[in-house]
């Protein structure tokens, strides 16, 4: 794989707007970090960053995304000084990097990834977007042009390059998806564009719900709880709940869904513990000895699924999370895998949540192996797509049609726009709106709970 970077210039002190444009909102972030999100999302890397006017105001709309952000002091002298900042940070190994304006809100992840698709596929040492001929931005530029790159003055930009070495264009079919933000009315043309296009509830079939944080916090029961069960009955949505805690049997989930007046059978119930045994199933026979540490959740469901216990034939040394930490276990666990075993992790959660404060999570178990043994574990849980696998294959759904509905973005959300399905994020858990606008991870609905999950949906249908 090629390894494309991607230098956002975002230096210009536009006083159009009455704040920095780089500020201007777009659905719910600013319009810089969306553009940065686009260029992450679509696997450039390194993501470069260049400010100039305003720099101290914008840096912190980037919140905690994996860029580097740099500074072009000298940004009033022309677009080239901060071609300049953003060529002297890129690394050695990068074959070519995309240079976009921070203010074109529609130029996407998918066309950016059209444009190195075209770099690799024709060895041309430019690419660019270009509607009805007519070339526009970002432009792809080969490593080996850096140099000159490196030398144009004032605010030529790459057009003499272009001029000399020739380029490969990618056909765009809206004259809209290359414009950039530049008066208030493009702002207001622009947004209205984009707004119209997301995809709507109708289109759901299925749903794959977390629950803690979503369903209930602790012992209460969150707002909504049976409406929404009581909507996915009445609009015929099939759904399996599915909970990256390893530890407990779904019949326990299901007891505790009966308490709160909401009858659930066990086997719409998926706990990380049960989809590592179905994705066991999938790699090792029947009566296959293996070593698995961790709670009731983790013994019965291989039970279940007719692995048997051994710690001294054990060909899989699985773990999961319970309440406290044996060392003998950790032992046990340690040589097995040294001697070959292979590593399975119900779930990757660092930590886990309790009134006290967060304590060590099932990741940091497998942290303590894999420092042990140099082995790193194959994680079944969320934001790993084993476990959404599993609640698709129980309902026969295709991601297109399934909706994952979850608190956390890093796990649920992650997961499910890994799996291409659609994602709702409630910000009734894990989630703030500060840490939803601060993250690189975009679900494509927020709803405060499930109650408002349950009326969206009553409407859609
Ligand atoms: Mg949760």
């Amino acid at each position: 794989m090629t390894t494309i970077a991607a230098v956002v210039l975002a230096a210009g002190g536009s006083t159009r707007f009455g704040r920095p444009k780089q500020l201007l909102d777009w659905n719910g972030v600013p319009l810089l970090a969306h553009v940065v999100d686009e260029a992450l999302d679509a696997g450039l890397a390194p993501v470069v960053v260049v400010l100039g006017a305003h720099a101290d105001a914008i840096r912190p709309a980037l919140g905690t995304r994996p860029v580097q952000v740099l500074t072009n002091y000298r940004w009033a002298e022309g677009l080239s000084t901060s071609l300049h900042v953003g060529l002297s940070a890129l690394p050695p190994e990068v074959a070519g990097a995309v240079f976009l304006q921070g203010d074109q809100p529609l130029v996407s992840a998918a066309l950016l990834r059209s444009l190195v698709a075209r770099f690799e596929e024709s060895g041309a040492a430019i690419v660019h977007p270009a509607y009805e001929g007519r070339r526009g931005t970002p432009v792809l530029f080969a490593r080996r042009l850096f140099p000159e790159l490196a030398a144009v003055r004032g605010d030529e930009g790459g057009r003499g390059l272009i001029e000399r070495h020739g380029s490969v264009a990618v056909p765009v079919d809206d004259p809209d998806i290359l414009a950039d933000v530049d008066t208030p009315e493009d702002y207001r043309r622009l947004r209205a564009r984009a707004g119209s296009a997301p995809v709507d509830l109708s289109r759901i079939r299925h749903l794959i719900v977390d629950m803690d944080g979503v369903l209930w916090r602790g012992d209460a029961p969150l707002p909504g709880l049976r409406e929404f069960f009581d909507t996915l009955r009445r609009r015929g949505l099939d759904f399996i709940l599915a909970t990256n805690n390893s530890s407990r049997l779904p019949e326990q989930y299901a007891a505790k869904l009966r308490r709160f007046g909401v009858e659930v059978p066990p086997s719409q119930v998926l706990t990380s513990s049960e989809a590592t045994a179905a994705y066991l199933q999938t790699v090792a026979p029947h009566g296959t000895p293996v070593y698995a540490v961790g709670g009731e959740g983790l013994h019965r469901a291989l039970e279940r699924a007719g692995f048997v216990q051994s710690d001294t034939e054990a060909r899989y040394v699985i773990v999961g999370w319970e309440m406290g930490l044996d060392w003998e276990q950790m032992v046990t666990a340690s040589l097995l895998i040294h001697a070959g075993a292979e590593f399975i992790g119900t779930n990757p959660d660092p930590s886990y949540p309790t009134p006290r404060g967060p304590v060590p999570g099932n990741g940091a178990r497998l942290a303590l192996l894999e420092a042990t043994t140099g082995v790193s574990p194959v994680v079944v849980g969320k934001p790993e797509p084993w476990m959404y696998r599993e609640a698709l294959r129980r309902m026969g759904a295709s991601p297109e049609r399934t909706a994952a509905i979850g608190d956390r973005l890093t796990t649920d959300i992650a997961g499910g726009r890994r799996l291409g399905t659609m994602t709702i994020l409630v910000l009734s858990g894990a989630t703030t709106p500060e840490t939803l606008a601060a993250s690189s991870i975009k679900p494509d609905w927020v709803f405060a709970d499930i109650g408002e999950v349950a009326h969206a949906l009553a409407e859609a249908g």
